[in-house]
């Protein structure tokens, strides 16, 4: 967790002025029972004798009641002083505090967009959620606590101790005996409430998991009548959460009362004790009382300070969740020195690339070599999990080769800055993502600053303008989170609309026309073709109508190429594209 504290950098001056406040504090209190003491003993008990007043204006020599007056002026004024410096640190410390969450928020959310495939793959979305928001909530608690009682306890309680022993020495004894005692408790109750504690967090955790696949797996739950298995598993998580949460209530009620229970009786042993070196003269009633309010200082210095124990460790299991995120290295980084492609033409090559999975035993894709020139079009075509979508998650780099290497204009992907090898490439992934917002914002979200003029001529190649244009705010239609609100066609088609606004130099289709009717399909690919002109098409696709008349068609079978050409070459001397146009298409279609 203290690696945690690194952002913390440039809150430092915040951080000495609530320290600062803090102690402040600590003396106010400190100081207050001593002149409690004075009023009792020069302003009661010698209420004849003169005694001198020193202390910011108050200066001067007093008895009796205008003694009492001065000295409690003075306590107000301290107390009044010791209120504020505790209204500031909390204000200042929850502020930091709150800062720093967000700190640690951003650095998290920077470095999971950084990540590629592989690390999503690895941790999972759920866990990176709760990670970004529960897991910081905890470390910003506690952080105002440590702000706050990790500092005011110990202090307190020490400088009680040096108070007392100044009022009077020969009654510490009774701390002696106190202090250890409490410590063994406290630690006594940190070793069965920790292991709970932790549990916690975990709990929480699963607890989560399940809610979010409840959430998001809603219509099969429906579809499948699960919806009792799934309350049940909700409540069995929900269930064993609060008997955790009970488990450590049960312990904490009990410290509680035994903590009191030893501050009651250490009053009633110092009264006792006292009164007895009252009765013999060595001691007066004013320094009795203050012994007293002393006495209570430390004790419940440590008890705040077993509180602080206690939220730490839960905490830190929260930073380390934190901390093996922001550790985690993305295994996609710019090289130091990018090479910049000279041409600026999008020629696609691949060399004998091979790609497997992390963790997986075959290669999803293997020894894979063409080339897609500029102007061209380039089909790709395969049963599914034949590889198709692999092969071109390679070009913009989601994934690194395993072997052989992919170039763009001729240079390697892995030289070139994964910003500029993307700016050549308009992607449209197999599984479509909206964003909530407007239809026009979904669409210039491929283009920053793209005039209407610009998303209206995108949309209207993509053949989306005649849907858009039917609802009744257009363009500014606003879409659902996840694109719900619209069917799977007409996402397919803002998807489309959104890597065209790009202009780009290389597009990719990842099975984008599957949704589809055949005459949207046609009229798309139609209008495509003036629109890229120049670019280099890579298409994937279930159809063979949709791949039919491009300049060359590879066919994969298993993650290799299985033939290379065009329509009428492949149908002449490819086996596995004659099975998969005859599975298609009626026998005059063929020919
Ligand atoms: P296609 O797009 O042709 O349907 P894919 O390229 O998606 O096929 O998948 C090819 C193979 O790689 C499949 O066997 C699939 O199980 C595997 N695969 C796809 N994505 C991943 C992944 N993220 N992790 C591990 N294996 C994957
Ligand atoms: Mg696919």
């Amino acid at each position: 967790m203290f690696k945690l504290f690194r952002f913390l950098k440039q809150y430092t001056l915040q951080i000495i002025v609530i320290v600062l406040l803090i102690f402040t504090q600590v003396l106010a209190n400190l100081y207050l029972p001593t002149l409690m003491a004075d009023i009792i003993d020069k302003g009661i008990v010698q209420k004849d004798v003169t005694q001198t007043v020193s202390f910011l204006g108050f200066d001067g020599s007093y008895k009796g009641i205008d003694y009492i007056i001065r000295t409690g002026g003075i306590m107000l004024l301290i107390s009044a002083g010791g209120a504020i410096c505790s209204v500031l640190s909390s204000l200042l410390s929850s502020r930091t505090a709150v800062g720093f969450g967000r700190i640690i928020r951003n650095k998290l959310f920077a470095k999971v967009e950084s990540f590629s495939l592989h690390e999503f793959d690895k941790l999972g979305t759920a866990t990176l959620i709760t990670r970004t928001t529960n897991d910081v909530t905890q470390i910003q608690s506690v952080t105002i606590m440590i702000f706050s009682i990790a500092l005011f306890a110990p202090l307190t309680a020490l400088g009680g101790i040096v108070m007392a022993l100044k009022e009077d020495t020969s009654l510490t004894w009774i701390f002696a005996i106190v202090i250890p005692l409490l410590a063994i408790i406290i630690a006594a109750t940190l070793k069965y409430a920790m292991p709970l504690f932790k549990l916690m967090q975990v709990k929480i955790d699963k607890l989560n998991l399940v809610l979010r696949e409840g959430l998001t797996g809603i219509r099969v739950i429906r579809a499948f009548n699960r919806i009792e298995t799934e309350k049940h598993r909700f409540d069995n998580a929900n269930a064993d959460l609060m008997n955790n949460a009970i488990k450590v209530n049960k312990i904490m009620a009990f410290l509680m009362p035994i903590m009191m229970l030893i501050m009651n009786v250490t009053t009633i042993a110092i009264i006792w004790f006292g009164a007895e070196r009252i009765d013999a003269g060595n001691m007066q009633v004013g320094s009795l009382i203050a012994f007293i309010q002393y006495g209570m200082q430390i004790l419940f210095g440590f008890l705040m300070l077993s509180m602080v124990f206690i939220m730490v460790p839960r905490a830190q299991a929260s930073a380390i969740r934190i901390n093996e995120v922001l550790e985690m290295e993305s295994e996609i980084v710019d090289t130091e020195a990018p090479v910049l492609a000279d041409k600026e033409s999008g020629y696609v090559e691949f060399r004998n690339v091979s790609f497997k999975y992390p963790g997986a035993d075959q290669p999803a894709i293997s020894n894979i070599t063409f080339s897609a020139k500029p102007g061209e079009v380039t089909a790709i075509i395969g049963g599914t999990g034949s590889g198709k979508s692999t092969l071109v998650n390679l070009i913009p780099r989601f994934y690194d080769v395993t072997d052989g290497s992919v170039l763009v204009d001729g240079v390697d992907v892995r030289e070139m800055s994964q910003d500029s090898l993307r700016a050549k490439i308009g992607f449209v992934p197999q599984k479509t993502v909206l964003f909530s917002g407007t239809i026009a914002e979904n669409i210039k979200y491929g283009k920053d600053g793209a005039t209407i003029e610009e998303i209206q001529h995108a949309a209207t190649v993509s053949q989306a303008s005649d849907f858009i244009n039917e609802m009744e705010k257009g363009y500014e239609h606003v879409i659902a989170q996840g694109g719900a609100n619209i069917s799977g066609g007409q996402k397919q088609r803002l998807s489309i609309a959104r890597a065209l606004v790009r202009k780009p130099e290389i597009y990719v289709f990842d099975d984008s026309f599957s949704a589809l009717d055949f005459k949207t399909d046609a009229k798309l690919r139609a209008a495509l073709k003036d629109e890229t002109k120049e670019a280099t098409m890579l298409i994937i696709a279930q159809r063979v109508a949709t791949v039919m008349d491009a300049n060359r068609i590879i066919v994969l079978d298993d993650g290799e190429i299985a033939g290379m050409g065009t329509h009428k070459e492949l149908l002449n001397n490819c086996e596995v594209y004659r099975e998969i146009v005859s599975s298609q298409l009626s026998e005059e279609e063929l020919s």
